[in-house]
């Protein structure tokens, strides 16, 4: 379904853009918010549920302190000041995923709240304000066979409560204005401040691909020069920093082109499309439809302020200052660093392997280039694949040390990737070390001369790049094994 989209400099032209996001953080928790079964995904449906995450009547929860601790150090590295008490929720509505009926949260007194962050967005810093960061259970999965694969025209749903009840931090903005043409840029840095922020804190996998992480993108247009705002639109579950982006660009579009013909925009919930654009949800329910009040099943949540002050003295570097801290130390040139940062989990393997003793440059090279390569191929995430850094650090120390070329070096990662032991075993089984051996050179060199007198005669000549052909038959005849400066240098001293 196509809407009529104004052009985007036309719209900053006229509007201001306001958002707002709500993001949904997965905590990696090992047990549930309210009971001990697993988190852990992927298992058989329902495998890990229990009377509690079932909602069964009678059973009662328990709050789990990992999640409390999660949810504390977010917020304070939200800048967020911390409620000294605080109680759950409970959020009323029906849907077959939480067959409690109702969703445990928290409504009026979150157990973070009005914090700001400064987030980096193109190279300019830009200060995002936080609303609150609460915490809430997570629902059960459906999953819709028939039809379109939605619930409207399915032959009938299937249901897994593996899902039901693992934690869940929600963390709101307020309204964001003044981003005026970087507004989808300061979404999308956002989110990904969020996912770099909550990795180094580790609470959670924060993996977007997976759903750990998930965006409810708002976004309304007022008048440029008005103070009042607008009616927005609410995208749910977006969950790729790509799409973040998109999604403000294009409501941004589709609102301005409404107002302009003098329209209203509708309050309602959207859905992103793969193919780049948004369609209506259902119409937004208010606060009043859920019937809030203090869950009566859990004590109030009051952290002592001494083990919040130790929380916060223990909180991991912020992601910004780590990125500027680390683009001055490495020395890389600043595209090859965004390049970096564009790749899921290559700072912090970068990072690991100049901690082991690599150059920076040359960490970079294996992670961005081969080993990206290959995760590429085999469909998993750089951080997944079979190598440690400190691994790569000793690959990369011995390319330096000239006892592997790049060629065999890549032929070691082939074997500690296929699970053939570490560099050293693999080196040894597959017989991989550099012929250094001047005695071995010259000999091979020697033969391939012998049988080319005419190339010969052509570097004799002046014709130098003729030798590229001998040096490739030297390598060949010694495996590859031969650093080919080395090769190069005896064949120009024989031709001399
Ligand atoms: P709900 O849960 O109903 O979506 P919340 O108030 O919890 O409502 O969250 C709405 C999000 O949208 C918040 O990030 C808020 O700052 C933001 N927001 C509120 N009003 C607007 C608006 N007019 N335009 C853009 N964002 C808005
Ligand atoms: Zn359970
Ligand atoms: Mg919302």
């Amino acid at each position: 379904m196509m809407n009529d989209l104004m052009d985007f400099d036309e719209v900053l032209a006229r509007f201001e853009p306001v958002i707002g996001l709500e993001v949904h953080v997965e905590l990696s928790t090992a047990s549930k918010m309210w009971c001990g079964c697993s988190t852990t995904a992927g298992a058989e449906p329902n495998t890990h549920v229990c009377p509690v995450c079932l909602g069964l009547p009678g059973s009662l929860p328990v709050v789990n302190q990992s999640a409390i601790e999660a949810a504390i150090r977010i917020g304070l590295m939200l800048n967020c000041s911390i409620a000294s008490w605080c109680r759950f929720a409970r959020k009323n509505y029906f849907y077959p995923d939480m067959t409690k009926d109702y969703q445990i949260s928290q409504y009026d007194e979150p157990i973070a709240f009005d914090g700001t962050v400064t987030i980096d967005v193109g190279g300019e810093p830009f200060t995002v304000p936080i609303e609150r960061a609460h915490m809430e259970e997570d629902a059960g999965k459906l999953t819709h066979i028939g039809g379109s694969g939605r619930i409207q025209d399915a032959d009938y749903s299937l249901a897994d409560y593996n899902r039901a009840g693992v934690p869940l931090i929600e963390i709101v903005t307020k309204p964001v204005t003044g981003a005026g043409a970087r507004a989808p840029e300061v979404a999308r840095a956002y989110m990904e401040f969020l996912r770099d922020a909550v990795k180094a804190l580790g609470v959670s996998d924060a993996r977007l691909e997976r759903g750990n992480m998930r965006c409810d993108v708002n976004v309304s247009l007022m008048p440029i020069g008005s103070e009042v705002l607008g009616t927005r639109s609410e995208t749910k579950n977006v969950n790729s920093l790509r799409t973040v982006e998109e999604s403000v660009r294009y409501e941004m579009r589709r609102q301005g082109a409404i107002l302009a013909a003098g329209g209203r925009v509708k309050q309602e919930t959207r859905h992103w499309n793969e193919a780049g654009y948004t369609t209506p949800g259902r119409s937004k329910e208010e606060a009043e439809d859920y019937r809030y009040f203090p869950e009566p099943d859990l004590v109030p949540v009051a952290p002592d302020a001494a083990w919040v002050e130790q929380l916060r003295e223990s909180l991991p570097e912020n992601p910004v200052s780590r990125r500027s801290r680390l683009r001055a130390a490495w020395g890389l040139a600043d595209r090859e660093f965004d390049d970096v940062v564009g790749v899921d989990g290559a700072l912090d393997l970068i990072d690991a392997t100049v901690a082991a003793g690599a150059s920076p440059a040359g960490a970079r090279k294996w992670w961005m280039g081969e080993l990206a390569r290959r995760a590429n191929e085999q469909g998993c995430g750089l951080d997944e694949l079979t190598i440690t850094p400190k691994q790569v650090a000793e690959i990369q120390d011995l390319v330096e040390t000239g006892a592997l070329t790049d060629r065999l070096a890549r032929e070691v990662f082939d074997g500690v990737l296929g699970g053939e032991g570490t560099p050293a075993q693999v080196i040894e089984a597959r017989g991989l070390a550099v012929v250094s051996d001047d005695g071995a050179l010259a000999e091979a060199v020697q033969a391939v001369l012998a049988a080319n007198p005419d190339i010969v005669a052509k570097i004799r000549d002046g014709k130098t790049a003729a030798a590229g052909a001998l040096i490739g038959q030297v390598m060949g005849r010694l495996q590859g094994k031969a650093d080919a400066a080395r090769v190069r240098e005896l064949i120009m001293e024989a031709c001399a």
